[in-house]
């Protein structure tokens, strides 16, 4: 027997229709790419949105197709996500980080038919036009006067395409199973692959990010997500926010430690996101200049793991509370989040900073599993390290156009290429990514565990190891470090202090220091790049 309550799909629109019903006036701040702050609210950018979807419309573009945004985080950006989606097309995020071939790959292969983009971008775009011959035009997202002397064909301007429309639009009532938005993977191996999402996963993936164990925003939160909606949505704080109705401070390009920092504090922001290396840059922000956060609560971060001096600073120097997430964009992005279960908010300090280390639980409608190299499931002890697998609504089944192929188990679970302890009371533990992994003497050491430990070294800022080939141990790892500036740290002074914090057969067999370490797009160590640099290396142990 089937049940009897409406059919109500599940579109991203009601996110935005929700919001303008019931938190019509809050804001929606933004550092523009012009320079000045600019106000608005989720009326106006709900109102706008529609006009947009007819700007569309009467372009020419039809549902399903597909549209690049390349652009910061702005309340145009935003608006331009609900005017493609609405009307039923497809928005395709481009990270303006990515190699230009990467660029032009992912435009073609995803046959963008126009690119939206900030004005910043125009160069890049000149650059490359004549590889991604398809795209029918350019709307830039900006008003008339600002437009940039281009000679990109078709270029429009954003705000006259929305001054030409009203507002007397029905959104286009898809599918929920419908494509509604485009991600790619930054591919360290091959070219990148395409995440879809649909509607359904879109609103499903929000609600769970959006539980209170999860990051829990709500309508009297304000929120800075500093995280690019380039990069695996935003962490859905696109969709998230006009949910609940909170304001919202978006930072437009400059993400250095004194633009987030006057956000933060000229807007109230309680709730925030971003990658560790933002982070870094505000503490030493902060510290340079003895300045506090008195209005933030929480922050997110994600991507990779977060440092230990960073979870206490935070904690200790700034009462800001860390929420440990991870998670990757095809999994629309979030899979685990470090919430407290009951009775660990009476544990000692260094009791609650070490479980915040790790990534945390599953967030609801994410199924977990580790598992050894012959696919057998491994007890969840906190001890025993595996192929970390997942499964859910909101988890990817294919890539685009079938790249990659068949991508899950016969049971359904897609291969993360995380390695990972999960504890007695399910908190995950990343160890490794499954290609990084030291493999020595048939065991595995984690190179992250390794890295982690470096950094606690007061004057290395960075350390990346990897793994070299030993003729005895198959593998042996390099230790690579990037002092802080001004210090001159030793060999032997590094060696000695890691003896005390990693098991002796896991201690790196060398240690070198370098300038720089590269990083990707999305600002993890380009372990690959580390590799093909230190090809010739040879241990001293050999
Ligand atoms: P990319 O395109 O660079 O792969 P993703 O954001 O999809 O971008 O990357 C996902 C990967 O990032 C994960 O599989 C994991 O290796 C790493 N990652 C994400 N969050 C964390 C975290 N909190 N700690 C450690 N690693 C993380």
């Amino acid at each position: 027997m089937r049940g009897l309550m409406q059919e109500w799909p599940l579109l991203v629109h009601t996110f935005i229709d929700h919001a303008n019903i019931h938190h019509g006036e809050r804001e929606i701040v933004t550092r523009r790419v012009e320079g000045d702050i600019h106000r608005t609210n989720y009326s106006e950018i709900y109102s706008r949105a529609k006009r947009f979807s007819k700007a569309l419309q009467k372009l020419g573009v039809m549902q399903g197709e597909v549209i690049g945004t390349l652009a910061w985080n702005t309340y145009r950006h935003l608006e331009s996500w609900y005017g493609i989606t609405g009307m039923g097309a497809i928005y395709h995020t481009l990270n303006p980080r990515l190699f230009t071939e990467q660029l032009e790959y992912i435009i073609n292969h995803a046959e963008n038919q126009y690119i939206i983009s900030d004005t910043t971008f125009v160069k890049l775009l000149e650059g490359i036009e004549k590889n991604i011959p398809n795209v029918k035009g350019f709307i830039f997202l900006t008003d008339k006067e600002n437009m940039p002397d281009t000679k990109l064909k078709n270029s429009l301007s954003f705000e006259e395409l929305i001054d030409a429309e009203d507002e007397d639009f029905d959104w286009v009532r898809v599918d929920e199973n419908d494509a509604c938005g485009l991600c790619y993977t930054s591919g360290t191996t091959g070219n990148p692959k395409g995440v879809l999402y649909s509607h359904r996963s879109n609103v499903l993936h929000t609600l769970a990010a959006n539980s209170a164990d999860a990051m829990g925003i709500s309508s009297t939160d304000s929120v800075l997500p500093v995280v690019p909606m380039f990069h695996a949505n935003a962490w859905g704080i696109s969709f998230s926010a006009p949910m609940v109705g909170c304001k919202v401070v978006m930072p437009g390009m400059n993400m250095d430690g004194e633009s987030i920092y006057q956000l933060l504090t000229d807007e109230k922001v309680t709730f925030t996101a971003a990658v560790p290396t933002v982070w870094l840059m505000l503490l030493q922000y902060l510290e340079e200049n003895d300045l506090k956060l008195p209005y933030l609560n929480r922050v997110a971060i994600g991507g990779s793991a977060v440092p230990k001096m960073m979870l206490e600073k935070f904690e200790k120097d700034y009462e800001v509370s860390v929420m440990h997430a991870w998670g990757m964009t095809e999994m629309s992005p979030l899979g685990t989040i470090g919430a407290f279960k009951s009775g660990m908010e009476d544990l000692s300090f260094e009791e609650q900073i070490n479980i915040k280390l790790k990534q945390g639980r599953a967030t609801y409608m994410v199924e977990m599993k580790i598992t050894n190299d012959e696919g057998n499931e491994l007890p969840w002890n906190g001890k025993d390290f595996g192929h970390l697998l997942v499964r859910g609504p909101f988890i990817a089944s294919k890539y685009i156009k079938g790249e990659g192929g068949q991508i899950l188990d016969n049971q359904g679970f897609f291969d993360t290429g995380d390695v990972a302890t999960i504890d007695e009371l399910g908190f995950m533990q990343i160890t490794d990514r499954s290609k990084d992994v030291i493999k020595s003497g048939g065991e595995w050491i984690s190179s992250i565990e390794l890295e982690n430990a470096a950094v606690g070294h007061e004057e290395i800022s960075e350390a990346a190891v990897i793994g070299i080939s030993h003729p005895k141990w198959d593998e042996r790892p390099l230790l690579i470090c990037v002092p802080v500036e001004g210090k001159t740290p030793s060999k032997e002074d590094v060696l000695e202090y890691l003896k005390e914090k990693v098991a002796k057969w896991w201690m790196p067999d060398d240690v070198v220091f370098v300038e720089e370490i590269p990083h990707t797009a999305t600002g993890k160590i380009q372990k690959i790049t580390l590799r093909e640099q230190f090809s010739d290396y040879s241990l001293p142990t050999t």
